[in-house]
């Protein structure tokens, strides 16, 4: 399960003042001390982990009690307060075209699960009355091609793709093709490495400005945490993302990447991966992920 490590030591550190009718600064602080703990353990970056508990320590200890909640439970809530706003807040929506088609480019490395999310954000919109048009735009792997084909098919979603052909040639005749035949939104599936390299990061640039997309969103794995997280800081420096779909997280992840990726790149994470399958994915909702996390 996600977050249980995590979810475990938070509840350990407000046991203690859940039962005191009255806080004191330093019970406040002893606390803050072991959630910060509990967090670097996670995997949350160490400036975001130390910036949120003196955030939450300057709340509570100049709170004044509510009548209706004892002061651990106050700092129960400023707790899943901060940490709502630390994700984002609101949950971010994808940004429409007022003209269609709305073009989405997701980027990512290599097994981060951008082709399967490809065809999930493809059937969840076609399931909102769209019609979306997925773009292979690997040419360097002819097994990624492959895969978003029977992918594409598992999802109802015709595939649009042209081999080896340079990816902004493909994307754009995609788009054109899109116009056609009434495609409202096209999703480029571009390629992905094992590692961030000049190439792949200029070839996507390149597709950036020829293209000139709606969305790019990163898709980057939460198993691999503060890694994950270093990922999205550098693709946001070189090509300026507009969001994070955030995947596996049905796996045992620690919740470092979740919590930290919207505080150091200051791109909210768009989506949430929660298994294999095609409808395995979410809307990411700030709020409900910190209730989660709180148990
Ligand atoms: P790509 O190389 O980035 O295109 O990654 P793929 O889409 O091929 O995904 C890599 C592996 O991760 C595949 O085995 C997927 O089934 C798996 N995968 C992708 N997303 C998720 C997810 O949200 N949860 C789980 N459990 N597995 C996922």
């Amino acid at each position: 399960m996600a977050f249980e490590g995590l979810s475990e030591k938070l509840s350990n550190a407000f046991k203690k003042l859940k039962n005191k009718g009255k806080l004191s600064e330093n019970d406040v602080k002893e606390a803050m001390r072991e959630v910060r703990l509990a967090l670097l353990e996670a995997d949350v970056n160490y400036k975001v982990a130390k910036e949120l508990t003196a955030k939450i320590t300057e709340r509570a200890v100049g709170q004044d009690v509510m009548e209706s909640l004892t002061p651990g439970q106050m700092v129960v809530k400023i707790v899943n307060e901060e940490l709502t706003e630390l994700m984002g807040g609101d949950n971010a929506r994808i940004e429409f075209a007022s003209k269609p088609p709305t073009v989405i480019m997701l980027c990512g490395l290599q097994g981060s699960g951008k082709t399967t999310h490809a065809a999930k954000l493809a059937l969840m919109l076609k399931n909102q009355n769209h019609r979306p048009l997925l773009v292979a735009c690997d040419i360097y792997r002819p097994a990624a091609i492959d895969q978003l084909k029977v992918v594409g098919a598992k999802a109802g979603v015709p595939v649009f793709e042209k081999g080896t052909q340079n990816p902004v040639k493909t994307a754009k005749e995609a788009i054109r093709n899109a116009k056609d035949y009434g495609n409202d939104v096209v999703i480029l599936d571009t390629a992905g490495r094992l590692h961030i390299d000049e190439e792949l990061m200029d070839e996507l640039k390149n597709v950036k400005a020829e293209v000139e997309p709606n969305e790019i969103l990163l898709v980057i794995d939460s198993m691999t945490g503060q890694d994950a997280v270093n990922v999205a800081k550098s693709f946001n420096e070189k090509l300026e993302i507009s969001g994070v779909i955030l995947t596996k997280l049905d796996g045992d992840t620690r919740g470092g990447a979740a919590l930290s990726v919207k505080a150091v790149t200051g791109k909210p994470i768009k989506f949430a991966g929660t298994g294999e399958k095609l409808e395995d994915i979410e809307v990411f909702h700030p709020d409900r992920m910190a209730s989660r996390i709180l148990g």
